[in-house]
């Protein structure tokens, strides 16, 4: 049975509880300033769309950092609970703690219209998955909306368990339907040429996503500290650069599958003596003892350039090099403008925090077809399909 959307559901005075993914950014040394907003701008369409049809009350839940099952200072929803009153030009009220006795009482009898529960992962239970904080949390609401994308792989109980309590009235939110629809797109059957970028430091972490990829891709090019193994494995020198044994073996194996010939690897590199460095243009695949390899060099970007031309999807995922640093973030910003000077006729997502904040830092995030709020969350949805918390929306609809 298809999943429900919000703009499916009958509001009219009726207690919403809604999981969004306002895990923003904070700064280091004052954790009461966000540094990216982003998150929580995405989820503000979905909390006037219930506003604006009818709904009493909004119970707004999100975790925030890795607080591992106890409160911390630090990871507070205050800052959130502020810019959210400061966008939507209303009191929102920031209860305790997520299971709080006053939140009932003010749900009841209070004029608050909103209110953000602290931190649900202060509690144990959250990541547990626990049935009884699900239901402890399901009491707050007649109906349960998740538009928390970027948390929606994870099987936790404001994601998934909560659902149980909701049936037939359980429903993802605006966000969470712009990021299915963007990505079944990929998913689905993706117009050729299809060509992914995948960089990034991990290969352990991504190779599921390649495999999979690989099968559907016209090309599959790879940058960042994840070509090294598969440059190593392909019998070149990497120098000093980032790899492990582990790594080398997976890129072995991906290479030697039936559409291996369709990765294409860097055929030059920007390098230094040490990382962050004076940097080293090294004009062949090869990169000599004593350098590692930092970026993918102009050579390469020529090439990838080509490769995406003509292209009628592209999927990015993870940078070209250690593009935090001015030096060797020209691979990065590099796809990020050409994806960006893509025909109207190709579809462009991004995913992964990476890249996502290489195309913010860029200015080019309008120019692309999507970029989702969820790295994680979005290569899991390519690698399966599905992921628990959409799954979840569906408990109560078979
Ligand atoms: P991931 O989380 O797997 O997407 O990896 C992103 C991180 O990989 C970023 O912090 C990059 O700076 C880093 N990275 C990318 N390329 C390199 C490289 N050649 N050497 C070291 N780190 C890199």
């Amino acid at each position: 049975m298809a999943l429900k959307f919000i703009d499916q559901a009958d509001l009219t005075d009726k207690k919403v509880i809604a999981r969004f993914d306002f895990n923003v950014p904070l700064d280091k040394n004052d954790p009461s300033i966000i540094t990216d907003t982003t998150r929580i701008d995405e989820a503000l369409e979905t909390i006037k769309y219930i506003f604006n049809n009818g709904a009493s009350k909004l119970v707004l839940m999100s975790h925030l950092g890795r607080p591992d099952g106890k409160p911390v200072a630090k990871y507070s929803l205050e800052p959130v609970a502020k810019y959210l009153a400061e966008k939507l030009d209303t009191d929102v009220v920031l209860s305790e703690s997520a299971l709080d006795r006053s939140i009932k009482t003010l749900l009841n009898l209070g004029e608050t219209k909103i209110l953000l529960l602290q931190n649900v992962r202060f509690h144990e239970e959250e990541e547990k998955n626990d049935r009884e904080f699900a239901k402890k949390l399901a009491e707050y609401g007649d109906i349960y909306v998740n538009d928390a994308f970027g948390a929606a792989h994870r099987k936790h109980a404001s994601t998934y368990e909560i659902n149980a309590f909701f049936k037939n009235r359980a429903y993802g939110g605006l966000l969470l339907k712009r990021e299915i629809s963007a990505l079944s797109k990929i998913v689905e059957s993706p117009k050729t040429p299809f060509v992914a970028i995948v960089g990034g430091a991990k290969v352990s972490d991504k190779i599921k996503i390649i495999e999979r990829l690989l099968s559907n891709v016209t090309h599959l090019l790879i940058g960042g500290a994840m070509a090294y193994p598969f440059l190593k494995a392909s019998g070149y020198d990497i120098g000093t650069s980032l790899c492990n044994d582990e790594d080398i073996a997976l890129a072995k194996k991906i290479l030697r599958e039936k559409s291996g010939h369709k990765i294409v690897l860097p055929v030059d590199h920007l390098c230094s003596k040490e990382f962050g460095g004076e940097p080293q243009v090294v004009e062949n695949r090869n990169i000599p003892e004593g350098l590692m390899g930092l970026d993918i060099g102009p050579k390469t970007l020529d090439i990838y350039k080509e490769k995406l031309s003509g292209a009628k999807t592209v999927l990015w995922n993870g940078p070209m090099g250690l593009f935090e640093n001015e030096t060797y973030s020209k691979g990065t910003f590099g796809i990020a403008k050409i994806l960006s000077d893509a025909p109207s006729d190709c579809f462009t997502l991004v995913g992964g925090g990476d890249s996502v904040s290489a195309v913010n830092k860029a200015g080019l995030a309008s120019k692309m077809g999507h970029v989702s709020t969820g790295g994680g969350a979005s290569l899991e949805y390519i690698e399966k399909g599905n992921l628990p918390g959409i799954a979840a929306l569906r408990f109560g609809l078979e």
